[in-house]
């Protein structure tokens, strides 16, 4: 809990927490991991991607390792346990096993990622999808607001794009990949319970949307004649809530509007506008996307309004691998806990993990579901419950060919 304390004191946000991929306060954040991991006994760097990745060596050096993670970068302001909960809770494991002098059959590699959230270029599993070898390398060119990209902000952070293939990992080198995270949303506390087990991350779409209309004279231009396309997103944000209200387990949400020009006397001429929809099946999200395609260009038509839609990213559903759940469920039973599988509503590294390792999560409860808020908050004895099960997972671990 002190770590968390200490990692939320790296912020760009004074009296709160916003920590983005490649900052300066990301810089201090990852040093700060580096060397809790080093004092748990773990060889400990930054890779070519910005995450920060230890290794606890096993019985022999160079043996497959078994994976643990989340991320260190944050939304803005945000609470300090979702992503940091999961890198501290790993390394203070790999810290008492290194303090037992203890040595497994497999390694422990630990990685806080760089970028999760996806804040500063709008893409989010940068870290993740490096690490699994997915990143193509065009996505390199995504800028951030001040029009920096991603590779040029990795040369100012003194690491090297081209090195990137440096940080894919091998299917063979990969076990599994367990990741503890706080469980933002509110199942678990209504339940009266510490922990649970995720059984799959929901798949996602996210969508941006640009009408263009004309801007015009707020004063002189009359209604029947204006093109006013923040009128017409307005319309639009209505479709993405009534659609998403219909569908069983399908969440929509409308999270960024910007208009332009933006002035309190001037017809809005041009609104850019994301979408974000989410679904536990796949083809449900597919679905209900292709419907708010034609909705929203029904509307631009009626409008006369020109309309483009872009998919900026999609994820498929991530299931977690049933023979590491059972894993996790015996850990959890260990501790005299009943056992809670559940979904996880939000994306997590998990999801680009899957492309090189199976993959398992314990979810932490949270008070009142909160997460992506200062107020997101844990007890201790939740955190302590939390890593007892982890280390109990990482001490029994089989590998699925053992
Ligand atoms: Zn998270």
């Amino acid at each position: 809990m002190q770590r968390c304390d200490a990692l939320a004191r790296h912020s760009e946000l004074p009296g709160g927490l916003t920590r983005v991929f490649l900052s300066p306060e990301g810089r201090d954040a990852g040093e700060a991991v580096l060397g809790w991991m080093r004092e748990a006994g773990m060889q400990a760097a930054l890779d070519a991607m910005g995450n920060a990745v230890g290794r606890y060596e096993g019985v022999r050096a160079g043996l497959p390792c078994l994976m643990l993670g989340s991320h260190l970068d944050t939304v803005r302001d945000a609470g300090k346990y979702d992503g940091m909960l999961g890198v501290i809770s790993a390394i203070e494991c790999v810290d008492a096993l290194n303090k037992q002098r203890k040595k497994l059959p497999f390694a422990i590699e630990v990685v806080g990622f760089g970028d999760e959230e996806g804040v500063r270029f709008g893409t989010t599993l940068l870290g993740s999808r490096a690490l699994a070898g997915t990143l193509a390398p065009e996505v390199l060119e995504a800028k951030d607001a001040s029009g920096t990209s991603i590779a040029s902000a990795l040369r100012e952070f003194g690491l090297n794009p081209d090195r990137l293939s440096n940080v894919k990992r091998k299917k063979s080198e990969v076990l599994a990949y367990a990741e503890l995270h706080i469980e933002q949303g509110p199942v678990l506390e209504a339940e009266g319970l510490p922990v649970g087990v995720v059984t799959a991350i929901n798949g996602f779409s996210r969508l941006r949307v640009a009408l263009r209309g004309e801007a015009g004279h707020a004063g002189t231009v009359p209604m029947a004649l204006r093109r006013d396309a923040l009128a017409a997103a307005a319309e639009c944000i209505g479709v993405v809530e009534r659609v998403a209200k219909n569908v069983p387990e399908l969440v929509g949400t409308v999270g960024r509007i910007e208009a332009k020009p933006g002035a309190i006397n001037v017809i809005p001429g041009e609104v850019l506008f994301t979408i974000d929809v989410r679904a536990p099946v796949d083809d449900v999200r597919v679905e209900a996307v292709d419907e708010l395609r034609s909705l929203i260009s029904n509307i631009a038509q009626r409008r006369n309004l020109q309309l483009e839609i872009e998919t900026l990213q999609q994820f498929r559903s991530s299931a977690c691998a049933p023979w590491l759940m059972e894993q996790l469920e015996r850990a959890i039973q260990a501790q005299g806990l009943p056992v809670r599988r559940l979904p996880s509503g939000a994306g997590h590294d998990g999801m680009a993990m899957k492309a090189i390792a199976d993959i398992a999560m314990l979810f932490v409860r949270c008070k009142g579901g909160v997460s992506h808020n200062p107020a997101e908050s844990i007890t201790e004895e939740d955190a302590a419950i939390g890593a007892a099960v982890l280390f109990d997972f990482i001490h029994e671990f089989k590998p699925l060919s053992a």
